[in-house]
């Protein structure tokens, strides 16, 4: 046990932008290392979310799989973050909602410029597309929001800063936005 704070982070139907943004924190990603313990993450290598103090979710939920990551996140962290507009409420990849899937499907494997061998992809490992991409918090309770596409730099820094101090987090004015 090393008294640090234990983050996780994933990115379920997301761009990894948002992870961009958190690494653009630039040398205070050091004092982040100093009071945070990285568990579940892209930047990491363990596999499965344990017990942690705080996660941040990128992306929205567009399979079965992104399901069952964000359910386990939910599960293990104690604050749980719906971080970027994907996560907030689709995003940009909902822009696939007003169109059927089977027809975005067959556009892209069947009938796309440039398919040989046309198929859709059946191999059970796959992981299965929703109907459509749905915000985080139409799956799990969710703690926070950090919006932005991605929230800035400083949107993160201050988030986990009040998290450390025990404060309430709460974005100034002047760092919410919404692209
Ligand atoms: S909110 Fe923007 S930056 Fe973040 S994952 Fe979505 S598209 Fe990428």
């Amino acid at each position: 046990m090393t008294g640090k704070f234990k983050i996780a982070t994933t990115s379920l139907a997301g761009c990894f932008g948002c992870h961009m943004s958190l690494l653009d924190i630039d040398e205070r990603i050091l004092e982040v290392a100093d009071v945070f313990e990285f568990d579940r993450s892209p930047l990491t290598d363990f596999e499965h979310c344990g017990s942690c103090d705080v996660g941040l979710i990128e992306g929205g939920v567009c399979n079965s799989e992104n399901v069952h990551v964000l359910r386990e996140f939910r599960k293990h962290c104690k604050i749980l973050v719906s971080v970027g507009a994907c996560a907030i409420n689709g995003g940009l990849p909902s822009l696939r909602n007003f169109i059927p899937l089977e027809d975005c499907l067959k556009e892209v494997y069947l009938d796309g410029i440039g398919v040989e061998n046309p198929q859709i992809p059946s191999d059970p490992e796959l992981p299965l597309l929703l109907e459509q991409v749905r915000p985080i918090h139409e799956v799990v309770k969710v703690d926070y929001f950090l919006p932005g596409c991605p929230p800035s730099a400083d949107v993160f820094w201050k988030f986990l800063s009040d998290v450390t101090a025990g404060r309430e987090p709460a974005l100034p004015y002047e760092l919410v936005h919404y692209d």
